[in-house]
């Protein structure tokens, strides 16, 4: 695998591959790589002919400076993760490399921007589309590959190219679970072994919640049986739960009819934030087993 931390190289490298007409498919991380990760990389192996995988972890979209401060960073384990994933190319930049002067562009996401990750986490995505262009432009993907865990993210990001008019093809990918249907995430090695056992809580209350929708339960029994479970654990702290239109996250009522519908939750678990979604309507979908 390349490893390369100046943009001038990597740039050097990706011309001399796109002039031999290979394609170029994108997997951005922030690094402290798991299995999820690794299905990215893997689905853009199998979909292009190189495969150039970032790791930055980008200051623009920590809202909390607490959490940047302690956000896992494990460079030399994710080097040998990515070497055994075959991954071609590893772009693995300083901050001033990225950012050499500060960026102020403000996007502008509308309703996206002003629900669920968007309204707990104000600038978030600001900070994510002031990064993915910025490696969008640099990379200059044919195919960029992202997880649906971060569901809303794939919204954005969608929403980013097409504002930009980037001829890129946004690639949403699969959730990886834990072998306990915790989705798999850098943060999950934040927790300790009791908080990680209780984020084994997650996935079981979203499948009942799923279950509760498709069974004709109300969006405000459902919210209420995942108030009820939250609040049984001291260590557990709700931010959201809210059920959705997959299609454009229309946060539902009881009155809206809809047959895409996902099923969002944010909570802490302890200090860490831990996100999760499943799609109701799909059950058998390859999100969950
Ligand atoms: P991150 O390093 O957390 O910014 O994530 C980088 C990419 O990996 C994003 O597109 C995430 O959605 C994706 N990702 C993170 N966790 C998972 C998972 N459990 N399954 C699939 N993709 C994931």
């Amino acid at each position: 695998m390349l490893i390369f931390a100046k943009i001038k190289d990597l740039e050097a490298f990706l011309l001399e591959q796109k002039a031999k007409a290979r394609t170029i498919g994108f997997v951005p991380t922030m690094g402290a790589l798991h299995q999820g990760h690794l299905s990215l990389i893997e689905s853009a192996k199998k979909a292009c002919d190189i495969c150039v995988c970032s790791i930055f972890v980008n200051p623009n979209q920590f809202n909390d400076k607490e959490d940047l401060k302690k956000y896992p960073r494990t460079p030399e384990a994710d080097i040998a993760l990515l070497e055994g994933a075959q991954c071609d190319v590893l772009f693995m930049p300083s901050v001033d490399e990225v950012y050499p002067e500060a960026i102020h562009t403000k996007y502008n996401f509308g309703y996206l921007d002003s629900i669920l990750e968007g309204a707990h986490r104000p600038g978030h995505f600001n900070g994510v589309a002031q990064v993915v262009r910025r490696l969008f432009e640099i990379v200059q993907p044919h195919k960029a590959f992202f997880g649906s865990k971060d569901y809303q993210q794939v919204m954005v990001v969608k929403s980013l190219v097409q504002q930009l008019q980037m001829p890129i093809n946004i690639v949403a990918c699969p959730i990886l679970r834990e072998p306990d249907g915790v989705a798999m995430s850098s943060r999950n090695t934040l927790l300790s072994p009791n908080e990680r056992k209780l984020a084994g809580h997650i996935p079981v209350w979203m499948k009942h919640a799923a279950a509760m929708i498709r069974s004709g339960k109300s969006i405000a029994q459902t919210k209420q049986y995942i108030n009820a479970e939250v609040i049984k654990h001291k260590d557990m702290n709700l931010d959201y739960f809210e059920i959705c239109n997959a299609n454009d996250l229309k946060i539902l009522d009881d009155s809206s009819p809809c047959h895409s519908r996902i099923a969002l939750i944010a909570l802490f678990v302890g200090k860490i934030r831990l996100i999760d979604n499943i799609n109701i309507d799909e059950f058998e979908s390859p999100q969950l087993n």
